[in-house]
């Protein structure tokens, strides 16, 4: 509501004349009081940490609703929405097919804790849309199905040790809370107390885009290896492409000494093209994960392989994953209305015109200290003089200060983007080109 009103305004002159004259402030009081009863009743008041908003330093905002591009918020103020729910909502927020898919799902019932028709359709969607997986098994979160991907590559190679790339986020899982600074692969101390170091001194921690390191790694522990897992663009340290040749070199040293490669395709997957990261770069992994896009806004994960690596799933084998609700009829339904819409023609590239035009609208506000990039509907903004090719180089480079100050006048202007400097965006086929034109001129505002 706000945001519109506001960029009826005349067209802007020069910038000095504008700031004033946007810049309202905005009251979010309600939220203000949400937090604080929240912080009371839940640990930092939210159910997980980034939410909290405290890298930016200010109260979250608490949404009441959202749709198509838009989140609405507490207090009545209407948001640009670059979150996305953190990756799922690729269609928009209350897409009116999924909305009904789940309707006509949870009147014939909400669980059954028994097979249904919903998980054949769902899984041969998958398998039909992801290029190495012939078979699937769904379970409730990205973190869930990372677990059992990790359990299932030690199970069928018999060893214990993991690599994991720095920057890369896998979920919570104990054995991937782990990182380590240097560029030099070491033993991984747990980066969360309650994460033991038996737990974590089987992840080797390697820096990402350092093909020198991971080659030496190989060399150290080759035949103790079970898996590499990564990202195939990372998207939890801001975006982070992979350079030419390192998953390339990832699925030779894999072939080469029997590990697994575990690709982690929770955000990519149906976000950067319809086959995720792997089709993009024609890459083939012997695991995938999936989550977000998947579930078309409702708790879905899911792990898939070669039908001879996931045959050592119980009950077909020995390697033991279960779940009360995995495959809930309500998630399933959102799912498969998810995937099947996304299968529209041109719609990635649709998306992904969209996204390349936001970012390059944003690069040209000052091209020399922006740095940017993007695929399908996922992008990052870095600011910062010299390209990212790594957390490491991220935490060095990237001005937070910046970040932070633009962040909260672009939250005033109504653009909600991810509140913090080391989070992808994610763009939505609900967001139109005017959206995107108010975003880059509140960008250009705000800096
Ligand atoms: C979000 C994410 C996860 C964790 O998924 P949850 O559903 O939050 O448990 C794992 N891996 C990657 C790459 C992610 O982006």
């Amino acid at each position: 509501m706000i945001i519109n009103e506001r960029f009826k305004a005349p067209p802007l002159v020069g910038l000095s004349f504008c700031y004033d004259k946007f810049m309202q402030t905005i009251a979010r009081t309600r939220s203000q009081e949400l937090f604080k009863r929240a912080k009371e009743l839940m640990p930092g008041g939210v159910n997980s940490p980034v939410r909290a908003f405290k890298s930016i330093g200010i109260d979250p905002i608490f949404i009441k609703s959202a749709k198509g591009a838009y989140l609405f918020d507490e207090d009545g103020n209407k948001y640009i929405d670059f979150v996305g729910s953190w990756g799922p909502m690729i269609l928009g927020h209350a897409d009116p097919d999924i909305e009904a898919a789940i309707i006509a799902a949870a009147r014939s019932g909400t669980s059954f804790g028994a097979p249904t028709a919903l998980e054949n359709q769902m899984a041969e969607e998958v398998i039909k849309l992801v290029p190495s997986i012939e078979m699937v098994r769904f379970v409730n979160s990205g973190t869930e199905a990372v677990m059992a991907a990790i359990r299932l590559a030690r199970a069928f190679t018999k060893r214990d040790k993991i690599i994991k790339f720095t920057g890369c986020y896998h979920g919570h899982c104990d054995a991937l809370l782990v990182s380590a600074g240097s560029g030099v692969a070491t033993l991984g101390l747990p980066d969360s107390p309650g994460v033991t170091k038996e737990t974590a001194k089987d992840t080797l921690v390697v820096k990402f885009n350092d093909q020198e390191a991971l080659k030496k790694v190989f060399e150290k522990h080759s035949s103790e290896i079970a898996a590499i897992i990564t990202e195939p663009i990372i998207g939890n340290s801001g975006f982070i492409k992979a350079q030419n040749g390192f998953l390339e070199l990832c699925r030779e040293l894999c072939n080469e000494h029997q590990s697994l490669l575990i690709f982690d395709e929770v955000m990519t997957g149906f976000r950067v093209a319809l086959g995720g990261a792997q089709e993009l770069f024609g890459i083939k992994a012997d695991i995938t994960t999936l989550g977000k896009v998947i579930g078309g806004g409702l708790p879905v994960g899911a792990y898939g392989g070669s039908q001879e690596i996931m045959s050592m799933v119980a009950p077909a084998g020995p390697m033991y994953q279960a779940g009360t609700l995995s495959g809930n009829p309500l998630a399933m339904s959102a799912g498969l209305t998810c995937l099947k819409k996304i299968q529209a023609a041109n719609f990635y590239q649709e998306l992904e015109a969209k996204t390349k035009y936001l970012v390059e609208g944003i690069k040209a506000i000052d091209p020399a200290n922006i740095q940017v990039d993007y695929a399908g509907g996922m992008f990052g903004y870095f600011f910062s003089p010299s390209a990212i090719d790594s957390y490491e180089a991220a935490k060095e480079n990237v001005d937070i200060e910046k970040f932070k100050s633009t962040y909260k006048k672009l939250l005033d202007l109504g653009v909600y983007m991810a509140p913090s400097a080391f989070e992808a965006g994610f763009v939505s086929a609900a967001h139109s080109y005017e959206d995107l034109d108010k975003v880059i001129e509140a960008m250009k505002i705000s800096l």
